[in-house]
């Protein structure tokens, strides 16, 4: 027994994010002309955040038949977007789903009605998407090497932007060293500028200058920072982290 959405719940969801796909690293539009002129063609489909029939992903079996096929239940995706959220339900879980579908008709509702002229920057959201690694104190022979990977999110919130410089810096301890910026699935340096046309994903590998010890250190109030095109030297966008996790 599938609780599937019906042909009106899809509809509201697709037209709720403007017809394009909410993953925010994505962003296909998912419906256009077919040859006929009086058809369309849909390449987009209403995923769900947990699953329709059990031991689907994501599947909670707290909710009734009715909760499962509601619109809130949903997500537009294009079927590359769907195909993966279900094939990695452990990466793709239903707090960060329901983060996309936020961000996804957030806006479309601030773009309606609006032409398709530059707006002004409104800036970068940096958002970690997961826990942050623990400080790593990996051995390096005799001593030890103050590490930190971790994964950041961007997102522009208005034209798309270039990060033109970042870093990493620890209160009372000055900038760590950035030894790789790099994409999961590509691997090797991300060559900047970095284009951020929508929301942009990357692994950031610094180093502290403290690095080299003979035991791990504790490590104080880290602050990320990016500057982008649009910014004059000293000007940077922040992602404070109070009290970074250590092992
Ligand atoms: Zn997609």
């Amino acid at each position: 027994m599938r609780d599937d959405f019906t042909e009106d719940v899809k509809r509201a969801l697709a037209q709720r994010v403007a017809n394009r796909c909410s993953n925010p690293e994505c962003g296909a539009v998912t419906s256009g002309p077919q040859i006929d002129p009086a058809k369309a063609v849909n390449v987009g489909v209403a995923a769900h955040l947990t699953a329709a029939s059990p031991g689907g992903p994501r599947y909670d079996d707290a909710l009734t038949p009715a909760q499962r096929g509601h619109a809130s239940n949903g997500l537009w995706l294009c079927q590359t977007c769907a195909k993966r959220i279900d094939s990695d339900p452990v990466r793709f879980t239903s707090e960060l789903l329901r983060e996309w579908k936020a961000g996804a008709e957030a806006a479309a509702d601030a773009e309606l009605g609006k032409s398709g002229m530059p707006r002004p920057a409104k800036g970068l959201r940096i958002a970690l998407p997961e826990p942050v690694n623990p400080i790593g104190h990996l051995s390096s022979g005799a001593g030890y090497v103050s590490r930190w990977r971790f994964r950041v999110r961007i997102v522009a919130e208005g034209q798309a932007l270039d990060i033109v410089d970042l870093g990493v810096t620890e209160d009372g301890v000055g900038a760590w060293t950035i030894r790789e910026v790099f994409r999961e699935n590509i691997g090797g340096q991300i060559p900047r500028p970095i284009a951020v046309e929508r929301s942009v994903e990357f692994w950031i590998d610094a180093e502290s200058p403290r690095g080299s010890d003979t035991k791990p250190t504790s490590v104080g109030r880290m602050t990320l920072w990016f500057r982008d095109h649009t910014q004059r030297e000293g000007e940077r966008h922040e992602c404070v982290i109070d009290r970074p996790p250590i092992r």
